[in-house]
């Protein structure tokens, strides 16, 4: 039987092996699911924010043994995985507080005088796949809304990061979640593909890549069951000639090598107006020496490696093809060694368009970098692709910023500033980025019956 293994990325020594879950077990988790969902949605929202709450302040108390599960799992530094157990808190007070706001009943006076209202009902099991990239973060913004509008879940973690699947079921254990709202499975991903056909779930979110979108998305069409994808991105920094350089490109540093480069919101193509591209580029390379590399539990380490192997080597890939075809090496650049995790921050500058750093997603700690002579060029090449999730641009002109906000083709436009995602904010993307929105008030109402009752 093969096993789901949680590799340090770091130092490749195994930390834990465990059996994927048999069909027998997938049953009764499906049928736990089922029971949870017929008395969770009948509890108030008073009760599921009492609960929602009590799982914010277990995070917060038990934060440094999450947050080493997170740096042991995947290799993200110490200091960001603190972080990202912050905001996980921050997401289920979030919605404790305003999700009773959120699906309250909404009252329709029609012409004739006859009245109508919208109520907002739960759907059942939503089954969530998640990625490693932000392993408990991606996972609680989807629980916190989905729990809260009367829905349970259950998670198919990616396979590299099972300890923390375990370690978010026992948060909403040790909050008193009555068993069976919240479940992870230690499954792959074909079995996660299947269990979309089963009547018991009733709809799926996606967070990863576009083929596993893709997978995801058809069999839940097939079974006309609802799906939100939130895919990858390849988003522009575009810095205009009137920007405050050093701003932008200290910004821009952050932007990009934020969780080593392996975030879906990363700024990755950066669009610099031809009289400051010089000063950019030096900035912006003054900044990443600045960086420290360490071990993920060190807590001076700005950065420390990918979160597998294979990753590194794909990424090298890109960069090696890129430069092949023209791209030139600005920093960095050089081959990871043989099966290990580790990547150097590389800069490529002069990008063919024929090149993968043009038109594929660079996941990890690679900027390319793109001269531009007009505004109008810069909107053209941020658009030039097949993603669309984010966007920054940067100018002192804010007036021309939000016109220039609404010509580019993404799910979200930062003005001096980088993308990053916020619980009152809607996120996600269009093109190839996905569909649907997390966070905010539209996240909550993704899984959800909006019922129309006329009152005759
Ligand atoms: P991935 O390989 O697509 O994996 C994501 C999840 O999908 C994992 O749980 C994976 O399980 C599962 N999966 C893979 N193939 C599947 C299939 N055919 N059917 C069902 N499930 C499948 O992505 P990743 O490498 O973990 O994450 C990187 C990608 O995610 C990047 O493209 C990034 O931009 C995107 N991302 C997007 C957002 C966003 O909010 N838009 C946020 C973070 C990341 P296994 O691990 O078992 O294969």
């Amino acid at each position: 039987m093969t096993l789901l293994k949680s590799i340090n990325p770091y130092t490749q020594e195994t930390l834990a092996e465990f059996p994927h879950l048999s069909n027998d077990e997938i049953e009764q988790k499906l049928d736990a699911g089922t029971l949870a969902f017929s008395l969770w949605k009948k509890n108030d929202f008073a009760e599921r924010s009492k609960l929602m709450n009590r799982a914010a302040q277990v995070l917060r108390e038990q934060k440094e043994k999450y947050a080493k599960i997170i740096s042991q799992e995947m290799g993200k530094v110490i200091k960001e995985s603190q972080a990202e157990i912050e905001k996980c808190a921050w997401v289920c007070e979030y919605y404790a507080e305003n999700a009773e706001e959120f699906l309250a009943p909404e009252p329709i006076n029609l012409a004739d005088g006859k009245k109508a209202k919208i109520l907002h009902q739960p759907l059942g099991i939503i089954l969530a796949v998640m990625p490693w990239n932000f392993p408990f973060w991606q996972v609680f913004r989807f629980a916190a809304p989905t729990l809260m509008a009367g829905n349970v879940g259950m998670l198919k973690h990616a396979s590299n990061v099972p300890q923390c699947a375990l370690a978010i079921e026992e948060v909403f254990t040790k909050a008193g979640f009555p068993e069976g709202v919240f479940q992870s499975l230690l499954i792959n991903s074909e079995a996660a593909t299947e269990l979309i056909s089963d009547q018991r779930i009733k709809a799926v979110t996606l967070t990863g890549s576009e083929k596993a979108g893709s997978a995801v998305a058809a069999s839940a069409g097939k079974h006309i069951k609802k799906s939100l994808l939130e895919l990858g991105g390849s988003d522009p920094f575009i810095v205009l000639q009137d920007a405050d350089v050093q701003a932008a490109a200290e910004t821009a540093v952050k932007a990009r090598m934020l969780n080593f480069g392996q975030s879906c919101i990363a700024a990755k193509r950066f669009i610099i107006a031809e009289e400051i591209y010089d000063q950019f580029a030096t900035f912006f390379m003054a900044e990443l020496e600045k960086l420290t590399p360490g071990d993920p539990l060190d807590k001076s380490a700005d950065f420390a490696c990918m979160a597998r192997p294979d990753l590194a080597e794909e990424l090298y890939a890109q960069v090696k093809k890129s430069v092949d075809l023209g791209a030139k090496i600005l920093f960095g650049g050089e081959k990871p060694e043989q099966d290990r995790a580790h990547f150097q921050p590389t800069v490529l500058a002069e990008i063919p368009t024929s090149s993968p750093a043009y038109s594929e997603e660079l996941f990890g700690p690679v900027a390319t970098f793109f001269k531009v002579k007009s505004e109008q060029e810069a909107i053209a090449l941020a658009n030039d692709s097949e993603f669309g999730l984010g966007a920054s641009i940067w100018t002192k002109d804010l007036e021309k910023a939000e016109l220039l906000a609404g010509q580019i083709e993404s799910g979200g436009v930062f003005i001096n500033a980088m993308v990053s995602s916020n619980p009152l904010l809607p996120f996600g993307g269009v093109k190839k980025s996905g569909y649907g929105r997390e966070l905010s008030r539209l996240g909550i109402l993704e899984f959800i019956n909006s019922k129309t009752v006329y009152l005759g």
